[in-house]
This record gives structure tokens, sequence and C-alpha cells, in this order.
């Protein structure tokens, strides 16, 4: 009998990942590439589903394109555990719109990164749609209104209270209902003080860092990155921050009037130097070895010769003199952090 509670207790703790400590560490998250582009690529706009590996619930990182990219994520193999039951009459993809994400979390209302949340929302069910003050005034004023579409929101004008909105304090942490996670939430300057948000999610004593559109705060004269790196550096230092998901939009070679509250290659290096010094001011060279950084939101171009994408790659790879680990989602894909 004595053996076999010892048998459930080390499988409960593997299964829940409390023994991860031993050996090798294992990923604390899973992040679903729903879409990864920046505009200009209808089906491929920013969407990432995060998850904590085999719990099948997710949280929504931005709505960009949802249906496509779930249809491209079930084809991969990247959704397998999350899957319709036998009783259910949904499609795989439906299963995961539906019941799999638990919740949006919105960095800023613009449609690359809201489009498929407003297109899927009549077929979606009920759930939480967590953001700042602002981006949520603009879904509910702009979008969620009756004019550019029904009001699938719980604020404004005769509301269908599909989404409940929840307005994140700048800073502290808020539990994402019906998940294991935390959220805490920090504005961004993404051109002329608009703003956009970085959202630091924690799950157990892990965490992980999504950033929404960005411009570097030297051009967007904004302290918005230095507070979410002073927040980040920390839990570097202690090993527990697994990765950086921060956008590229363009490759180098804009002028800073050009960039549009957006960063390039040469801006999300200096972004990351400064990271560094606030992780280590002694040796910062080597503070950030190692890290997972995902680079996000390319803007595909109409002109012939190299993309934007493999220029970005290049110019990353050529100056990553800090030695993080960039990674270059790809739609469909399962990474893990
Ligand atoms: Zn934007
Ligand atoms: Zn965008």
């Amino acid at each position: 009998m004595k053996k076999t509670w010892a048998r459930w207790f080390l499988l409960a703790g593997l299964l829940t990942g409390g023994f991860a400590s031993c050996g090798a560490r294992g990923a604390a998250f899973n992040v679903v590439v729903l879409g990864c582009e920046g505009g200009l690529a209808e089906g491929n706009l920013s969407c990432y589903l995060l998850t904590r590996p085999g719990s099948g619930s997710y949280v929504a990182l931005d709505a960009g394109t949802v249906l496509g990219g779930l249809r491209q994520a079930v084809a991969r193999g990247s959704l397998n555990d999350c899957k319709p039951t036998r009783e259910s009459n949904q499609s795989h993809e439906g299963w995961v719109l539906r019941e799999g994400i638990k919740a949006y979390l919105v960095s800023h209302a613009h449609i690359d990164h809201v489009s498929g949340l407003v297109i899927d929302s009549t077929d979606d069910k009920p759930k939480p749609l967590l953001a700042l003050n602002p981006t949520i005034d603009d879904l509910r004023d702009h979008l969620f209104n009756w004019k550019t579409w029904p009001n699938f929101g719980s604020e404004g004008d005769r509301p269908l209270h599909q989404y409940r909105y929840q307005r994140l304090a700048e800073g502290e942490s808020q539990a994402i209902e019906s998940t294991d996670f935390q959220v805490q939430a920090f504005t961004l300057s993404h051109s002329n003080h608009y703003p956009s948000s970085a959202f630091l999610i924690r799950s157990g004593s892990q965490y992980l860092l999504y950033c929404g559109d960005t411009g570097p705060d030297e051009v967007e004269k904004s302290d918005g990155l230095q507070r979410v790196w002073a927040a980040s550096a920390p839990l570097i230092r202690e090993g527990r921050l697994r990765g950086i998901m921060l956008e590229s939009s363009y490759p180098d070679g804009r002028q800073p009037g050009q960039l549009f509250g957006h960063l390039t290659p040469e801006w999300l290096m200096k972004e990351l130097h400064l990271l560094a010094v606030a992780v280590d001011p002694q040796q910062p060279q080597r503070a950030l070895a190692g890290l997972k950084v995902a680079v996000t939101h390319i803007k595909p171009s109409l002109e012939k010769g190299k993309s934007p994408r493999q220029l970005v790659e290049e110019q990353l790879r050529q100056r990553n003199d800090l030695e993080v680990e960039f990674l270059f989602p790809e739609q469909g894909q399962r990474l893990e952090f």
C-alpha cells in the first residue's frame, strides 16, 4: 500500500513538473505560433498561444490571425494536447478556439493584432479579455461598437458579454482565470506615445516576457522598455526568465523617423544591451548568454530580392555579441521556453 502511494506521489510530481529541478531543465512554457509576421501578411498576423507543457489550456497573446493559424498548427501536430472529446461535434481547430483558448491578452488595438479575434467572435465562447485601459477603451470605442462589428465586448453600447474585459493595472500581478498563469502588464510606446503593452507572464516560479509592438525608448522619448527591463533583470539573474518575445519589424537601414514605432536588428540589439547592463553592470557581455529571444512581427515586403525575414535573421546573427539564442518563429510551430 505504502509503495503504491509513493509511486502516485512520484508520478504526480513528475506530471506537475515538481521535480523539474532534478537533472536537465524541461520547458516551462510552450508557445504555438498562429501568426508571426507584421502587416501585409493577412494570413500570418501576430497571435501566439501560450501554455504549460501538458496542460492543454491556452492563453492567446494577441489575436491577429487565429483560425488560419489554428489550421496550420493542427496540420503540424502542434495542438495534439488539446483535442475534441469523443462526444464533441467540433473540428480540432474549432475545439481549440472555443475550449482550448481560456483568455485573450491583447497588447494594443491595431487590427493586425485583433482582426482574428473580431472575425471569429461570432463562433467563440464567452471568456475574459485582459488588457491595459487604453487598449480596452479602443476595442470598446472603435471595434466592438455595433458599427465596425457587433459589440461582443462587455462595455459600451448594448454589450453581448462574449468577451469580459478585464482592465489590468500597470505593473500589478493578476491571475488569468481558468489557467495557472499570472500576468503583469507594462505600457510600451508605439509611435507618438500610442500605448502598446508588454506582458510578463508567470507560471509557478518561471516567467516569459511577451512584448507587443514598440519603438526604441530613445526614439520614442519613452521609458517603457526600460521599465520592462528593470522588472525582468532580477528574474534573469535568478535564472527564472525562460525567454523574451520581441519585435523587429524591419531590417536595418531606416532613419529613426521611418520606424513608425517599431524596432530593427540594430535597435533590438541596443535595447538588449540596456537589459544586459540592468542584469549585470559588471559583466553585461555575458549577462544574457543563452537567453531565448523569439523575434516577432517581421513585415514582409513586396519587393524582389532577399526577404526582410532573411535580412533580419542575418543581421541579428551578425550583431549577436551578447550570445542570446535567437528564434525565428514560423506559423504553426510549437516553441519551447
Ligand atoms: Zn501596432
Ligand atoms: Zn503590429
